[in-house]
């Protein structure tokens, strides 16, 4: 990963604002997103935004920071969007290509806010355009880390690491090469099921998963930071970013998510980075990188905070860590894998159709089946990671449908009933 200015995009040569495109404008990364840019229209132009389906929230985002253009991933929604943009002067499309079209616009920083693996497509095509790409979504990083890292080198793209963890690692590194680096620790909250028994966490509802003790987020990363699978995400993520082995990798408990990582040097230097735990500031590190955006956001105060606590992860509570961290040893096709199997038993537990316990489960059981087939095929081009991750999700779907569903009284308790 590049840390130097060279790479900051044309923008900052000229001296003009700084273009900046949204994929996935209307997640909660995205509307953060959204919100420093309507604060800063002295130093940013939005050029493109992209939903997936909510044609009129992006409506309202693409005319309220005069963005040029706006895409819908569901082509369905094609004429209301244009509909409620007309006599603005915003173009707009639906459909895959159109978020394609999105990606590859003219812009000085693209941010990668879509979650999950339906990002890979418009995640690359945004690398592929050699400036600088904010990377939220950590499952591209999962799922196919090893191409999208090669490719960002082939064109000179800066990857610059929104997720709050990494944003810190990246500003506590000294050089990209990590040459005087022991070690790498990412803190995680533990989440809402921290203090747990196994027992209570067994009857976990969706309702108890989705109530996280210190960050606000999409409902997917939610319920991976409950099962701390999102942790063991981000050690993958951490892997690919960082040029260190999967070994100089750990996670450490912190509840109070004030320390977000720590980099351990071969002197006995530590440096941690701090800030109260809100998306804001690594978004806005990210972008206005290599220079600071000042934020109107509550300061770190230490005095009140009291104190900080850690603790190591309990992997018997909470094997998602466990398995993570297997395909993160394993590599190949393995975290392709457990991401896909991942997303499926986290929609379904939401559907309220496996206990919480039972997305650890199906995800080692996918992760077995499918790597029995998959083994031998590596992630290295888009083709090869779209096939993994839908012969995963089969597997995985198929597990479900022979999984035995929750109580009657559970299953009636729907999301929006
Ligand atoms: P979210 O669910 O709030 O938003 C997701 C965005 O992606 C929305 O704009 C949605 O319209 C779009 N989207 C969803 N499905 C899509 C599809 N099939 N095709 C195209 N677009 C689609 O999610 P979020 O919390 O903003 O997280 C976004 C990404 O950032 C995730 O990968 C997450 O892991 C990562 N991340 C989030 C946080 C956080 O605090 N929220 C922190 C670190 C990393
Ligand atoms: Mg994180």
């Amino acid at each position: 990963m590049q840390k130097d200015r060279h790479a900051a995009g044309n923008a900052d040569r000229k001296g003009e604002k700084r273009r900046v495109s949204v994929l996935g404008a209307t997640g909660t990364i995205g509307l953060n997103t959204c919100e420093l840019l309507a604060l800063n229209p002295d130093r940013f132009k939005t050029a493109a935004l992209t939903a997936n389906r909510s044609a009129e929230k992006l409506a309202e985002l693409a005319v309220a920071l005069n963005a040029e253009y706006a895409a819908l991933a569901d082509e369905r929604l094609e004429g209301d969007l244009r509909r409620r943009l007309e006599g603005t002067g915003i173009e707009s499309g639906a459909g895959p290509r159109a978020l394609i079209e999105a990606a590859e616009r003219q812009a000085d920083v693209i941010m990668a806010a879509i979650v999950g693996a339906a990002g890979l497509g418009p995640t690359l095509a945004a690398l592929r355009q050699g400036t600088i790409v904010a990377l939220a979504n950590k499952e591209c990083l999962v799922s196919a880390g090893s191409l999208f890292m090669s490719e960002a080198a082939r064109y000179g793209t800066a990857l610059l690491p929104v997720d709050s963890e990494h944003s810190a690692v990246f500003q506590a590194l000294d050089t990209p090469d990590c040459k005087h680096v022991e070690r790498i620790v990412l803190t995680a909250s533990g989440g809402p099921f921290r203090t747990w028994s196994q027992e209570q966490i067994a009857a976990a509802r969706p309702e108890d998963a989705l109530k996280h003790p210190n960050w606000a987020m999409g409902r997917k990363i939610t319920i991976d930071s409950a099962t701390l699978m999102n942790k063991g995400l981000e050690l993958i993520e951490a892997f690919h970013l960082f040029s260190v082995r999967a070994g100089q990798l750990s996670a450490i408990i912190h509840p109070q998510s004030i320390v977000h990582a720590l980099v351990y040097y071969c002197d006995g230097s530590v440096i941690a980075q701090a800030s109260l735990p809100d998306m804001r500031t690594p978004i806005a590190y990210s972008l206005a990188w290599p220079e600071r955006l000042s934020a109107d956001l509550k300061r770190l105060d230490l005095a009140a905070a009291g104190s900080l606590t850690f603790e190591e992860p309990d992997e018997a509570r909470f094997p998602a860590l466990k398995l993570a961290k297997h395909a993160l040893m394993a590599g190949g096709a393995a975290p392709t894998v457990l991401n896909a199997a991942n997303e499926i038993a986290v929609e379904a537990f939401l559907d309220r159709a496996i206990p919480f316990p039972g997305i650890a489960h199906t995800v080692e059981q996918a992760m077995s089946r499918a790597l029995a087939e998959l083994s031998g095929i590596a992630p290295d081009s888009l083709e090869a990671v779209m096939h993994l991750d839908s012969r995963a999700r089969e597997i995985a779907r198929t597990l479900l449908g022979a999984a035995p569903s929750r109580s009657a009284g559970a299953a009636n308790g729907r999301p929006g009933s």
